[in-house]
């Protein structure tokens, strides 16, 4: 009773596993799952026929239910070769390995009955298939191959044919292995336990194979959709689509960190010529040329991007007018030069091409489809100028009235550390007046005086210790103005929180209290007792 429950409990195992198989095999439409599916349920046919022994005919309770057996394995190795597209995926040496299983099984059961012979020569075939399947996965690449699940698959099956291998030896060493299969013995229920255990670990493994293999599809699909959906089809070169996302990024962060944006504009002069002239296809040629040009040309961190028909849209990260200005120069030659002579389509006394470029910067704050008129613009500019050269729109940035405090040598200390600490102070302080002239965001603008409310406690504690270190007699009335300034940061910062619209302010606390206040009228006081100490300490290194 005892083997019976074990081998009804694989019948029950096999036959859930089979009929998810199944069911997956339809829903995915797989013609895969299906090899596993058979197999699984021949296990469970084949562990059900076991328990026939005894009351039916030996034939099926023993050798029937051993070649469904074995056929099962078959079926695993089967599935594996087409799973991964091995040719032949029914090779002429499994059929080798049934037929000779199964008249080696008859004869041991009719003729010269051998408990022993039979179960070695299931286990052997069962390891036999199971190395095939193993034998598959290299074959396939699947070791080189990034996969997943690489190592347990490959360790699940190999631990199973060892299994088989220690279960032949022990059947051929021992003299007691009882006389059949369904026998209470220590070895048979050793056998029903393992073959539940890999059975289920079998069934996990097909299904992490099946898993990877789908989410393999969903990643190359994923990259084929964003290739077709962010590339141009005809030259290669990002299109208007992953200009906007990329715009989204790097408008972002000029306004954060007020870094200078550039945008480059060409179309190429008289192309519809070319079109007239040659056919279209010549047309594609010129641009395909003229995309590959500019793209090896690019920085790094520049992009280009086909803005439409043969216009094409550069945009130069971190990079002011007048470095745009001189890489469109560049390129307007480049193009100038490109060798057409051994196109096959355009005709030898194909002169090349020119283009008309137009060149801005993007001031922060400025709405892209403004940065997209004012390059348009100039673009224009250039062709109704005479075609093939550079134009740039320099007005942007002055309409816009952009604040720019600029450092003044009468500002400086002569202690270095002091000096830097203000020129950072002043750096942040256009920051944040420029925010505000663009009536930024309010976490932007937030965010600004945040930080430079944090440095201006950080450089008066640098700054107080400095002073006590040189002897600055008026320390103390110093140390009481900047703790009325952070008190004005502090209430400036919370005022700001609530309503962003406080531009006047801000520059008031900016202007008049930091930089003309604290910087110009206070600290310039200890100026010269700074600048005799620097001096001092000059000569003394001197010395
Ligand atoms: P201009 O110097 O003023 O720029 O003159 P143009 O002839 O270059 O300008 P126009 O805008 O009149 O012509 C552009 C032509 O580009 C018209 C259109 O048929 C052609 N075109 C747009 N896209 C493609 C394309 O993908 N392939 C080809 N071959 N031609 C294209
Ligand atoms: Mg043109
Ligand atoms: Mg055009």
């Amino acid at each position: 009773m005892w083997n019976m429950a074990l081998s009804l409990s694989l019948v029950t195992i096999a036959s859930a596993i089979a009929i998810m198989m199944w069911i997956m095999t339809i829903a995915r439409k797989s013609g895969t799952l299906i090899y596993f599916a058979i197999s699984f349920s021949l296990l469970s046919i084949s562990f059900a026929l076991f328990n026939t022994q005894g009351f039916l005919h030996p034939f099926f309770g023993i050798v029937l239910a051993n070649f469904l057996m074995i056929l099962s394995y078959m079926f695993l190795a089967w599935g594996t070769r087409v799973f991964y597209q091995i040719r032949p995926v029914l090779p002429f040496r499994f059929y080798v390995y049934v037929v000779s299983a199964v008249v080696i099984l008859s004869l041991f059961t009719f003729l010269f009955y051998s408990y022993k012979v039979r179960a070695v020569t299931a286990s052997t075939c069962i390891a036999i298939f199971s190395t095939e399947s193993i034998f598959t996965l290299i074959k396939a690449g699947f070791v080189s191959k990034q996969i997943r699940f690489k190592l347990p698959i490959i360790i699940i099956i190999s631990l199973f044919i060892i299994f088989h291998i220690v279960r032949i030896i022990v059947m051929i060493i021992s003299s007691d292995i009882g006389s059949y299969f369904m026998e209470i013995h220590p070895y048979t229920t050793a056998t029903f336990l393992a073959t539940q255990f890999f059975t289920i670990l079998w069934a996990e493994l097909i299904l992490l194979a099946d898993m990877e293999d789908l989410l393999g599809k969903v990643e190359k699909k994923r990259d084929q959709l964003a290739s077709i959906a962010f590339n141009d089809q005809l030259t290669g070169i990002n299109n208007r689509y992953a200009l906007e996302g990329f715009l989204d990024q790097e408008l972002e962060r000029q306004d954060r960190y007020l870094e200078p944006l550039s945008f480059i504009l060409f179309d190429i002069d008289h192309f519809k010529q070319i079109n007239d002239k040659w056919g279209h296809s010549a047309g594609d040629e010129v641009l395909i040329n003229v995309a590959h040009t500019a793209q090896k040309n690019l920085r790094l961190t520049d992009r280009i991007f086909r803005w439409g028909g043969e216009e094409f849209l550069i945009v130069c990260p971190h990079t002011v007018i007048n470095g745009a200005a001189d890489f469109a120069q560049k390129l307007r030659h480049l193009l100038s030069v490109i060798d057409f002579s051994e196109s096959k389509i355009l005709p030898k006394k194909f002169s090349g091409i020119t283009a008309s470029f137009g060149v801005i910067e993007r001031f922060p704050g400025e709405a892209r489809n403004d940065c997209f008129r004012r390059v348009d613009e100039a673009m224009y500019f250039a062709k109704k100028n005479g075609r093939n050269r550079v134009e740039l729109d320099r007005n942007g940035k002055e309409k816009k009235g952009l604040i720019n405090i600029e450092w003044l040598e009468e500002w400086d200390s002569g202690i270095s550390q002091i000096d830097q600490e203000h020129r950072e102070l002043v750096q942040k302080g256009n920051r944040l007046m420029n925010l505000a002239v663009i009536q930024s965001k309010k976490e932007l603008l937030c965010e600004a005086m945040s930080s430079l409310q944090t440095y201006i406690i950080k450089h008066f504690r640098n700054e107080e210790e400095i002073l006590k270190a040189i002897k600055y007699d008026k320390l103390d009335e110093h140390k009481r103005i900047h703790k009325h300034l952070e008190e004005e940061a502090r209430i400036l910062y919370e005022k700001l929180e609530k309503d962003p619209a406080v531009s006047i302010e801000i520059f008031h606390f900016l202007a008049d209290q930091i930089i003309v206040g604290h910087l110009i009228d206070y600290d310039s006081d200890f100026f010269p007792i700074a600048r005799g100490k620097a001096s001092d300490a000059v000569l003394t290194s001197k010395e």
